[in-house]
This record gives C-alpha cells, structure tokens and sequence, in this order.
C-alpha cells in the first residue's frame, strides 16, 4: 500500500509516528500551518513557526526519507485579533518561495465571528495575488454548516479563485456535497471520535463518488491517530474495494490535486 499524508500537524509528533507512517507505506506529508496548542503572542512567534515549517521539520522528516511539505497562514483560531493578523500575514511572502511550501492553508473559520471572516477574506485575496494554493479549514460540529456555507460564499465572491484550486478540509455527511458541487475539492478528516471516522467517511465515499476528495488523519496535539489514512484503506478493502480504488483515494487524488503545485514531487 501507498499512500500520501495530506494534513498532518507533525510538529506535535513523536519520531515513532513517522516510523510507523513510513512503514505502512506513506511517501509524502503536507502540513498546513496551525494553532500550537496555544496562542502565539507576537509576530516573532509565528515567524519562528513557519520556519519551523520550512526548514526543521522537513529534516527532522527527510531521516526517516518522507518528504514533507507545508502550507502557510495564520489559522482561524487566532485570527480574532484582525491587527495582529495582519502583521502575520505581511510577514508571509518571505516563505513563499521556500522549495516545500505548497499554499495557503489552513485558513478558514473557526466560530464564525465577523474577525475571521475578515481574516479569511484578506487571507484569500493574498492567494490569488500570489497565485497559490488554497486549504481551508472548517469549523467544528454545529459552527460547521454554516461556517462551510459562509466560506465557500466568499472564495465564489473572488473571480481569481478557481475552485479546482481550493481543498475545504474537514467535511462530513452535511458539508460535502454543496462543496463538491461548487467544483472545489473535498478533504475527509478521520478522528478518532469527532469530524470522520473510517466508517463514516467510506460511507461518504460510496454515497458521492471518489472523483475530487482526499482522506487526512489531520494528527495533532489532541487525541489523533497518525494511522487513520491506511487504517481507512483497510475498511474500504474490507467492504470489497479494489486495491486500484483505494489507490485512486489515498494516493493518486493527493498527487492529482497537490501537483498543481510545481513543489510537489513524489518519487
Ligand atoms: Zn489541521
């Protein structure tokens, strides 16, 4: 089995994590930039973070040889504060050209207030000026449906954007299908016990085809589970998918979507 790591937030991992996400067949991870657990509380802190993103964690991956990627923003949980988002996000185009950073991401909206929509706005904007690509993130269980129906309002309102560029990340039964429909990609997030589980997503699987969605483990400092892309490669094969269709899923829609960055390369 092969499979591509899409969002995972491996700064809050152990070594053993990529061990065990390299021996069950990962060749590539991508982490968007995200909230650490706790609020950074200057401009410094973040610029000290995207390089992090940019250069340490890209070593501390290449020893077990994974090639690892990231995305860059500030994340809707600290975008609040619409002053201080804005010096984040003037500090941005220095990273912008570093030879493993694929786009903007995860932004999005977390409770969605008036801020983070502003935010997200500006965030947008940013991308299609420097033509990059786009992961949102969307909020938790009862902010979700709206806080999807909310972004996608704004990314159709930006005539640069084109949705086969944009990847809106954490959908479920109630979100997919009017993201799918819009022409944008969808992104599964398997969690242990909110956002999908393994079941659940491949009962979204079946239900809205296989064409633009890709499956994360999206780990991270909460309970996670680094293996949920291959353990859901398992359950698909255990309700009789080809081992050609689970490919298509968790391997080959990755590569499709992420090689519209020139950055991406798996061997
Ligand atoms: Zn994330």
């Amino acid at each position: 089995m092969r499979y591509i790591e899409p969002h995972a937030h491996m700064v809050s991992r152990v070594t053993d994590d990529y061990v065990a996400m390299v021996t069950s067949g990962c060749a590539a991870v991508c982490e968007p930039a995200f909230w650490a657990g706790f609020d950074r509380s200057s401009v410094q802190g973040f610029h000290d973070y995207f390089c992090q993103l940019t250069e340490y964690e890209p070593k501390r991956a290449a020893r077990f040889g994974l090639p690892h990627f990231c995305w860059l923003c500030l994340n809707p949980k600290e975008s609040e504060d619409a002053a201080f988002a804005k010096d984040v996000l003037a500090i941005v185009p220095q990273f912008l050209d570093r030879p493993t950073v694929l786009g903007i991401g995860e932004i999005g909206l977390n409770k969605n207030s008036r801020n983070e929509l502003k935010v997200l706005e500006w965030h947008v904007d940013f991308a299609a000026r420097h033509d990059q690509l786009i992961l949102v993130h969307t909020p938790h269980l009862e902010d979700k449906f709206k806080g999807t129906r909310l972004t996608l309002d704004v990314l159709r309102a930006d005539s640069r954007i084109r949705p086969e560029r944009v990847i809106i990340d954490h959908v479920e039964e109630h979100t997919v299908k009017m993201v799918l429909d819009a022409g944008f990609w969808a992104g599964m997030t398997l969690y242990p016990e909110t956002k999908c589980t393994p079941a659940r997503a491949v009962d979204i699987l079946d239900g809205y085809g296989q064409e633009r969605l890709w499956l994360n483990s999206a780990c991270d400092w909460g309970v996670s589970i680094p293996l949920n892309v291959p353990r859901t490669a398992l359950e698909m094969r255990r309700r009789g998918w080809s081992a050609e269709a689970v490919d298509r899923v968790i391997y080959q829609n990755p590569v499709r979507f992420l090689s519209q960055s020139p950055r991406f390369r798996v061997e």
